[in-house]
């Protein structure tokens, strides 16, 4: 036990049961090792591993008194660095542009001065756009969370699923809505979702939405929405469609934040190429499977057909899996994730729309059984291993069709990727693992 650690004089004693409590905890960490990692990744720190000065305390922020009880309930120790950046300026009032992703803190970043700001239930004034369901209700619990202490109303409203829960929400009278594009533009038409008091709005995960053709859909809600407004705007990327939206969208000089634009994946994680020949990439699979230990992995298809096929084959070997991609009904996916996050199923399959922002703790693994099309999609979805300091493996199988797919990934990562051949497993031939041929030079 390193003894300035726990017992740091002055500092120890300032600091409280749960953090000692939590540094007992971590003080098998390396103390510098967990800063490190800390400030490079941008990302959570749960806790504060090493002592160096004052913590950076939730209660220097604005906050109300109610969200900080509540942040401090959930065992929050001290803001993220998006959270540090982002509260003040959330909190004055001015318009905002953050390049952030999810795994940093983002949504309680927003979440937390919003709360404050409106203080208590009155009228429909935040309006949170999400590209998908699933980070819609997680954004949506998160606020429920957040807002425990206060009597502030929030709903959530999103496609896929029957109108008549959702109706009844906007009746009751809400401070917050958290929804999908779609869903949400036809409840604005058929004037369910009085927007005359909105005095925030939250697009989040911009670019996420643009690859999902949400754009038009967006700018239509934009223009429903009062001009005096205050906008908060995230997107981990910026192509110039994105930023035409921002100038649009926001008012002339926002606070500009970025933080951990992750080109590189954690640190937290290891990973590798597992190149196959196609015919045995299903077996390479099972046999990856079988090899590791692990608690629990995600694995990624590139189709929601090739999804079903490999949870079907991987439950004809006895795995428990779960699968989730576009085509599963609205309750089929809420069983996925419940079900894959509380152990029921150890295998998650599915496509990227649980690449992104899932905060599913304690995901061991993540095999890519599809190299992903996109070099982003890559870090993104091995980014849900590793996550908040606990280590993570992520393969991804590589046939001979990929190889451009992950030339790109690496130039985007600007390193290689190092290829790895599984031990015992009965390789048929591929070019893949072949030594370069040397070109004869002709006279
Ligand atoms: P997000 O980036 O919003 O998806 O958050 C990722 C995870 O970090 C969630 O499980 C949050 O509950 C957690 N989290 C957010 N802020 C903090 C904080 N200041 N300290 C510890 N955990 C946090």
């Amino acid at each position: 036990m390193d003894e300035e650690f726990v017992h740091g004089g002055e500092d120890g004693a300032f600091r409280g049961f749960a953090a000692i409590a939590q540094a007992d905890a971590e003080a098998a960490l390396p103390r510098r090792d967990t800063q490190a990692r800390f400030h490079e990744q941008d990302s959570i720190a749960p806790v504060r591993a090493s002592w160096q000065g004052p913590p950076m305390s939730f209660q220097g922020l604005g906050l109300s008194e109610d969200v900080i009880h509540a942040v401090q309930s959930m065992g929050y120790l001290e803001p993220t660095p998006i959270q540090e950046r982002a509260i003040p300026v959330v909190m004055s009032g001015k318009d905002l542009m953050g390049s952030a992703q999810t795994g940093t803190g983002k949504t309680a970043a927003f979440a937390l001065p919003i709360i404050s700001r409106l203080q208590k239930h009155g009228a429909l004034r935040c309006l949170i756009l999400e590209p998908t369901r699933e980070l819609a209700l997680q954004v949506e619990e998160a606020i429920k969370e957040y807002s425990r202490f206060t009597n502030i109303h929030q709903c959530v409203l999103y496609g896929g699923v029957g109108y008549g829960k959702q109706k009844e929400e906007l009746d009751k009278g809400v401070d917050i809505v958290v929804a999908t594009p779609g869903r949400l533009n036809d409840l604005i038409e058929q004037r369910l979702v009085p927007l005359d008091k909105l005095e925030l709005l939250v697009l989040d995960e911009v670019d996420r939405m643009l690859d999902m053709g949400f754009l038009p859909q967006v700018r239509k809600i934009v223009e429903s929405c009062p001009k005096e407004r205050q906008t908060l705007f995230f997107s981990a990327t910026l192509p110039p469609e994105i930023e035409r939206l921002t100038k649009w969208v926001l008012k002339e000089n926002p606070e500009i934040i970025e933080i951990g634009q992750r080109r590189s994946p954690a640190e937290t994680v290891n990973h590798a190429l597992y190149p196959v020949a196609r015919d045995q990439k299903f077996d390479l699979l099972v046999a990856l499977l079988q090899k590791t230990h692990f608690e629990s992995v995600i694995i990624f298809a590139r189709t929601k057909f090739g999804a079903d096929a490999i949870a079907a084959k991987l439950i004809e070997e006895k795995h428990p899996v779960a699968v989730m991609h576009s085509n599963r009904s609205q309750s089929e996916r809420v069983e996925a994730l419940e079900g894959f996050k509380s152990g029921k199923y150890e295998v998650l399959v599915a496509t990227d729309i649980a690449a992104r922002g899932l905060d599913v703790q304690g995901v061991t693994h993540v095999i890519n059984y599809d190299v992903p099309q996109n070099a982003e999609d890559y870090v993104h979805r091995i980014g849900r291993t590793g996550r908040a300091q606990s280590e993570g493996d992520a393969f991804t199988l590589m046939t001979g069709e990929d190889v451009d797919e992950v030339r790109k990934i690496e130039d985007y990562l600007g390193k290689p990727v190092p290829k790895v051949k599984l031990e015992g497993f009965e390789y048929l031939y591929t070019a893949l693992f072949a030594p370069p041929v040397k070109k004869k030079r002709r006279r």
